[in-house]
């Protein structure tokens, strides 16, 4: 069943509900309050005519007495203490045929006679003899009965005439909530059919949930949309920046095969040449590996740790691989809380690229600065030219001339050190004169700041 459907079903039925309960209630008020009303006033005539039997003693007078009160539907009866009707009259019709069935203790009861409610009331009466007798009243409810039908007849029609204005408003609050969501369901199959990110127009006015909803929904295609342009974008950096060095390899290896074995120098430089791009390839593969992985969120270990024994640890396999002079000074033990092996990760790129893009010595100082610590890798290369700034963390930037200088490098280091600062909560920045040197700057926070997501 539809969701509009369900809602005007619903809000129907509870309204018919409602209503007719209301009419229930109104319906038994009305009736006790009738009921009421004629046994105040059928008792009222009982007591008069028990006062009116004391005064009288001959038997013509109590039939005239009788008479005189009789109820304009009933009977009146006396019965002496052994049960026999002693006195008593009808008024016509089949009300003579009626015997109230009192329980103990009842002084009055209300019966169904003919379809009819009849109220009997009994009282002891002193008889003209001076015995006790009792006194039975008798009254058939034949007005109470008509306007209960007519109220019952009143508040039928008052509930139907009711359920027009409530039919239509359950179905305009069908279509109110419904109509968004048809929008949205139809933009969502036009883009799944398209393969586009379709948006919903919303309204000036549409600050409700249902205008969230559509806000929400547009956001998410936008997310969507930039997601899979940037997946798009970083799949084709990605294989062009591998079929580079495939199309090397392939050119040398087919130089191999041509004249690399008649001559040795041909085939040492084709050899050289499928080496080093082998190597840098399989560099990046391990990268774009790495990058893919911090994508579904790399796992940290946060610990209280000493930054300048992470720094120590990062430099010694470099001192020891390079012949270069790789100093560290500052704050020692400078404790923060932190992922070390993440730190190194990332200690390592900015050093490594330190040491590609220069000849000289390479400084790391570690500083305190706002309740944490500043890491500085400083080196006195090339430096960045100003406009590359910007682009230095975007995946597969390289500054144009290290593109045609062989320095190796996959232009993916910046940005798997990006990912890494993000994921330790840290800051990086970049100070570079160009011609002169470059520093990188990392800011760790005392304790992880914790990113909202
Ligand atoms: P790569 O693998 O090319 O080093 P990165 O993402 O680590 O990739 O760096 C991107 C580019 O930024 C490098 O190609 C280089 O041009 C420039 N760069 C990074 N660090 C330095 C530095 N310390 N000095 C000069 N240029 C640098």
């Amino acid at each position: 069943m539809k969701l509009k459907t369900r809602i005007h079903l619903f809000s129907t039925l509870l309204m018919l509900v409602i209503l007719s309960l209301t009419n229930i209630g109104i319906y038994f008020v009305f009736e006790k309050m009738a009921y009421d009303t004629e046994y105040n006033q059928l008792q009222l005539q009982s007591m008069e005519l028990t006062q009116s039997f004391s005064k009288v003693n001959k038997k013509m007078d109590i039939r005239t007495v009788i008479g005189a009160y009789m109820p304009a539907n009933g009977a009146i009866r006396v019965y002496d203490s052994a049960g026999k009707e002693i006195a008593g009259q009808d008024t016509i019709g089949e009300i003579k045929f009626y015997k109230p069935q009192f329980k103990q203790g009842d002084r009055y009861i209300i019966e169904k006679f003919d379809g009819v409610p009849v109220l009997s009331l009994r009282m002891p009466v002193i008889w003209t003899n001076g015995e006790v007798a009792e006194l039975h009243m008798i009254q058939q409810l034949i007005d109470v009965k008509n306007s209960l039908r007519t109220l019952t007849l009143i508040l039928l029609g008052v509930t139907l005439i009711a359920m027009i204005p409530i039919i239509i408003s359950s179905i305009a609050l069908g279509r109110i909530i419904t109509h968004p969501i048809e929008k949205l369901i139809a933009t969502m199959s036009q883009s799944r059919k398209a393969g586009t990110y379709e948006k919903i127009n919303i309204p000036s006015n549409g600050k409700d949930e249902m205008g969230q909803m559509a806000t929400t929904f547009n956001d998410l295609m936008s997310q969507l949309e930039t997601n899979y342009n940037q997946q798009e974008h970083f799949v084709s950096n990605a294989s062009h920046e591998l079929r580079t060095p495939l199309t090397v390899i392939e050119s040398y290896a087919r130089l191999l095969k041509r004249r690399g074995f008649d001559n040795r120098d041909v085939a040492e430089e084709a050899v050289g040449a499928i080496l080093s791009e082998s190597v840098r390839m399989k560099e990046m593969i391990e990268q774009l590996l790495q990058l893919a992985r911090n994508q579904e969120q790399m796992k940290f270990n946060f610990a209280e740790t000493d930054i300048y024994e992470q720094v120590d640890k990062t430099l010694q396999p470099m001192r020891q691989a390079y012949s270069r002079e790789f100093l560290v000074e500052g704050i020692s033990p400078a404790m923060a809380v932190t992922d070390g092996e993440k730190l190194r990760q990332l200690l390592f790129i900015l050093l490594d690229n330190a040491r590609k893009y220069s000849d000289d010595v390479v400084k790391t100082i570690i500083e305190k600065s706002d309740g944490g610590f500043t890491i500085s890798v400083i080196d006195y290369g090339n430096g960045i030219p100003e406009d590359a700034l910007p682009n230095l963390f975007n995946r597969f930037y390289r500054v144009e001339e290290d593109r045609s200088r062989k320095t190796g490098g996959t232009g993916l280091g910046l940005a798997i050190a990006k990912d890494l600062a993000e994921g330790l909560g840290a800051e990086l920045k970049v100070e570079s004169i160009y011609g002169m040197g470059t520093t990188i700057r990392i800011y760790i926070p005392k304790q992880r700041i914790l990113t909202e997501f």
